[in-house]
């Protein structure tokens, strides 16, 4: 049986204080003992305060970003695999649409940051979907065929146990636009059916967030499908009510 979860990646938003806040808030607003996992994603300078406010509470932090390179070393700017763990995160995004349309991240270099994020246990959010010209070419599954595609050249099954893959189609991204509950279980549907061609118990034991626009007034319809197992929620996670209420859609 797979536990939901639901992640707020809160990109390059806020300040010390206004993070203070919000994690404050989120304290507040979130029960205790949950039955679905929790996780948020502060930029990279915030995460340190994230941990330190929410030791001991159900909520897990993790990075928006990893470097592609191991170990330690010459990479100005950088923040290995290995720092995250050792400050405590617990997840790290690979592949988030921004960053592969911003900063150019190719399909095998966002594997090889999943791969970083397995070899030190921490848990790899790997983010496909396709853009709105692409869906409306019915490229969609193709796309998304090709971007789990990759994993196979640098990792084998076993090195996948821990793997979440987040189905985010960038037109849905910040938007407002949601993919409907249909559009979003076919393409989880058919991530799973590609992972079940190596594997059926990776295949159904991994989880597929949604992501794309989700807030409290459409989460629960699309929790509910078949294959989505919790959401990667933007916008709506800065907002530690409608935040809960979105946790509380998954339960
Ligand atoms: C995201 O950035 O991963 C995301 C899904 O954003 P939003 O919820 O704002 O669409």
């Amino acid at each position: 049986m797979r536990s939901k979860l639901v992640a707020g990646n809160w990109k390059m938003h806020g300040d010390r204080a206004a993070i203070g806040e919000l994690l404050t808030a989120l304290k507040a607003e979130l029960p205790s003992e949950p039955s679905v996992d929790i996780a948020v994603f502060p930029s990279s300078v915030y995460i340190n305060d994230a941990i330190k406010v929410l030791k001991g509470s159900p909520v897990a932090v993790g990075a928006q970003n990893v470097c592609e390179y191991a170990g330690e070393g010459a990479y100005t700017g950088e923040v290995s695999a290995a720092m995250l763990a050792d400050v405590g995160c617990r997840y790290v995004i690979a592949g988030h649409s921004e960053r592969r349309a911003l900063y150019g991240e190719s399909d095998a270099l966002v594997v090889t940051k999943v791969k970083r994020a397995l070899d030190v246990g921490l848990t790899p959010v790997l983010c496909v979907g396709e853009s709105e010209s692409e869906r409306e070419a019915g490229q969609t599954l193709e796309v998304v065929a090709r971007q789990l595609n990759a994993l196979w050249d640098q990792l084998s099954v076993a090195d996948l146990g821990s793997l979440i893959v987040a189905y985010e189609p960038v037109w849905a991204i910040g938007t407002g636009k949601t993919a409907t509950p249909e559009q979003a279980q076919q393409v989880h549907a058919f991530i799973r059916s590609v992972f079940a061609e190596k594997d059926a118990n990776l295949s159904n034991e991994m989880r597929i967030l949604y992501g794309g626009s989700v807030k409290a007034a459409n989460a629960a319809e699309l929790f509910s499908q078949a294959d989505i197992d919790g959401g990667l929620v933007g916008g709506a996670s800065l907002n530690a009510q409608e935040f809960s209420a979105i946790c509380r859609a998954a339960e």
